[in-house]
C-alpha cells in the first residue's frame, strides 16, 4: 500500500537520537532549547515553546490567551479534532465559521459575518484557532484586522504548515497570529515522533506557555510570592501540566529541521505534477490564494461526482483496493457525536460538508517517486473516466 502519508528519516537522524541517548539528558536537556531556537530563527519569530504534541500546544495556547469558562473560541469545522478540542478543555464554548469552497480554509468573509452578528448578540469569540489547511494559511491578513476590530485571539493552527510561508514572510513569525502552533507527527512536514511548539513574539505570553507546559511551576524569583528559601526552591504558582517533550524528541525534530527546504521542495515538485498530471480528470483540484505559500502537508483532489460513473465512496474504496492508501481529511469537526451533544447539527456548515462529501487525500510525502505517483493517477484515472 502506498501511504497518503509517512516520515523521511535517514542515518543522520538516528545518530543524532543516538547520541541523546548516550548523553547525561534524557529530558530536560539542552536538546530541547537548540530545537526551540533554531524553530524560532527559522521562524523569525522571538520565542518558541516545545511541548509534547499539538495538542498540548494548542491548550496552553488557548491558557495563555485568557481563555476559560463563559469564553468562546471559533473554528474551522475542516480540521482535525484537537484545533476545537482545546476550547472545550479550557470550558470554553466551541462554534465553527464554514470554510471557504475553493481554499477549504475557514472562510474569512463568513468570519466578518458572523463577528458583526455576534457583537449585536454579545456573544464574540475571544480565541480564533486559524487551522491552515493543507499547509496553506487562510486570509491571515483580513483575519487579523478583524482581529483588533472585534478583540479577539487569533491563534494559527500551523501543523500543516512547518515551513510555509505568508506575504512573504514565514508561517509563524507572528505578524499576523499572536501564537502560531506547529506539530511534529511523523505525517506532518517534519518529524519529533510526537511533539509540538507554540512560536510568539510577546514575552508575556512565552513565559506564561513555559510555567503551563511544566505544572506551573516557576524558579525565577521575580515570579514568586515570597522570597527565595534556597537553592532548591520552587514555586507553583497557577495550575499546570507536564506537557514537556524529551530530549531525544527534541533531538530528532532538530536533525529534520535541516532537511526541511529539502522536504517541501519536493512536496512542491510533487504538488505541481499532480496539478499537471490530473488537470483534465472530473476532479476539482486544490486552489492556491495569492499570499500563501503552502508547505503542502495534504493534495487533496475532490470528486465531480456528476461527472463520474462512479460515486465518491466507490472512488475511494477503488483506490484503497488498488493499494492507493488515500485518506479523507476532514470529517467536519462537527458532526462528531460528542459535538452533536453540543448542539451541533447536519446543515449547520453547509460548505464545509458538501466538501466532506467529495474529498480525497492523495498519496504525498517526499520519498513519493515519480513513478508511484503516475501509478496514483492511472488508478484514478481508471476510477473516474
Ligand atoms: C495533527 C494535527 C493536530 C494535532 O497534532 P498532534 O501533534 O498529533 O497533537 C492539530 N491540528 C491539526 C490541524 C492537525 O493536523
Amino acid at each position: 500500500m502506498i501511504p497518503y502519508g509517512r516520515q523521511s528519516l535517514d542515518q543522520t537522524d538516528i545518530d543524532a537520537v543516538v547520541e541523546v541517548l548516550q548523553s547525561d539528558w534524557l529530558t530536560q536537556g539542552p536538546t530541547i532549547e537548540r530545537f526551540e531556537q533554531a524553530m524560532a530563527e527559522r521562524c523569525q519569530a522571538d520565542f518558541a515553546v516545545a511541548v509534547c504534541n499539538a495538542t498540548a500546544a494548542l491548550h496552553i495556547a488557548c491558557l495563555a490567551a485568557g481563555l476559560g469558562p463563559g469564553d468562546r473560541l471559533w473554528t474551522s469545522p475542516n480540521t482535525f479534532l484537537a484545533s476545537a478540542n482545546c476550547g472545550r478543555y479550557c470550558g470554553a464554548d466551541v462554534d465553527f465559521v464554514d470554510i471557504d469552497p475553493l481554499t477549504w480554509n475557514l472562510d474569512a468573509y463568513a468570519l466578518e459575518a458572523r463577528l458583526e452578528q455576534a457583537e449585536r448578540d454579545g456573544t464574540l469569540p475571544k480565541v480564533l484557532v486559524a487551522v491552515a489547511f493543507s499547509g496553506q494559511s487562510c486570509d491571515l491578513r483580513k483575519i487579523a484586522e478583524l482581529a483588533v476590530r472585534y478583540n479577539f485571539t487569533v491563534i494559527e493552527d500551523a501543523s500543516h504548515a512547518v515551513g510555509a510561508s505568508y506575504a512573504g514572510r514565514p508561517v509563524g513569525c507572528g505578524e499576523f497570529a499572536a501564537m502560531t502552533v506547529f506539530s511534529f507527527h511523523p505525517v506532518k512536514i517534519i518529524t519529533s515522533a510526537e511533539g509540538g511548539m507554540v512560536l510568539t513574539n510577546r514575552p508575556v505570553l512565552a513565559e506564561r506557555l513555559q510555567r503551563l507546559r511544566s505544572h506551573g511551576m516557576t524558579r525565577d524569583p521575580q515570579q514568586m510570592t515570597e522570597p527565595s528559601h534556597g537553592p532548591w526552591y520552587y514555586q507553583q504558582i497557577e495550575l499546570g501540566f507536564n506537557y514537556r517533550i524529551t530530549d531525544l524528541q527534541a533531538a530528532l525534530g532538530l536533525s529534520q529541521l535541516s532537511k526541511l527546504d529539502d522536504f517541501i521542495g519536493r512536496r512542491r515538485e510533487l504538488a505541481a505534477r499532480y496539478d499537471q498530471l490530473l488537470a483534465y480528470l472530473p476532479l476539482t483540484l486544490p486552489s492556491s490564494q495569492p499570499e500563501a505559500e503552502s508547505a503542502w502537508h495534504l493534495y487533496v483532489v475532490r470528486v465531480q461526482a456528476e461527472r463520474c460513473n462512479l460515486s465518491h465512496r466507490q472512488v475511494f474504496e477503488g483506490l484503497r483496493s488498488a493499494g492507493v492508501g488515500v485518506n479523507l481529511h476532514y470529517i467536519p469537526v462537527h458532526l462528531q457525536p460528542y459535538y452533536r451533544d453540543l448542539g451541533f447539527a447536519e446543515g449547520d456548515f453547509p460548505e464545509a460538508e458538501r466538501y466532506y462529501a467529495e474529498a480525497i487525500s492523495l498519496p504525498l510525502y517526499p520519498l513519493l517517486s515519480d513513478e508511484q505517483q503516475d501509478y496514483v493517477v492511472e488508478q484514478l484515472r481508471r476510477l473516474t473516466e
